[in-house]
């Protein structure tokens, strides 16, 4: 999908929003939720989402972004704690041709460790969600209220 098109309210983010799809949950608010990707690119791989409907960092209004970030820090303190990667990489896609494969804006969060590779994006199967949940529970135990 381009730049220019509408929001497509069956996305599979919208999906788990709705509560249609299921998704490992870490954290939820009127503005926004945090969930584990299911195809993690590294151990502990999360994404943040608003719960407006926007395709793109470029759609979302403006006033809609402060509780994003602000949460997307917040969860990414969780993992550093939980988790101690040796960095943490921020990013966000606009457009298929940027690398975006799912149209509801997102920000991804992912752990990097010296030690590991981290995977390619959009590769690989779908993790199991024992597995997720596991990595899910120590960083919900790391988010300051
Ligand atoms: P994008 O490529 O749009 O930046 O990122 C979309 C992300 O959504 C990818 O990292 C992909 O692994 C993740 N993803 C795709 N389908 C699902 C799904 O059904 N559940 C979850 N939790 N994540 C998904």
């Amino acid at each position: 999908m381009s730049l220019i098109g509408n929001y497509d309210p069956e996305n599979i983010f919208a999906k788990i929003l709705k509560g249609d799809m299921p998704c490992v949950k870490l954290y939820g608010d009127k503005n926004v939720l945090a969930f584990r990707d299911g195809f993690p690119q590294s151990h502990g791989h999360c994404l943040v989402i608003p719960k407006t409907e926007a395709r793109n960092l470029l759609d979302v209004p403006p006033d809609n972004l402060t509780p994003l970030i602000v949460q997307t820090q917040r969860l990414a303190k969780a993992v550093k704690s939980a988790l101690k990667p040796d960095g943490i990489r921020i990013m966000q896609f606009n457009g298929a041709l940027a690398g975006q494969t799912v149209f509801h804006l997102h920000f991804h969060i992912i752990p990097i460790y010296k030690e590991d590779d981290m995977k390619s994006h959009t590769s690989g199967k779908m993790a199991d969600m024992d597995a997720l949940e596991k990595i899910a529970t120590k960083i919900r135990s790391e988010i300051l209220i």
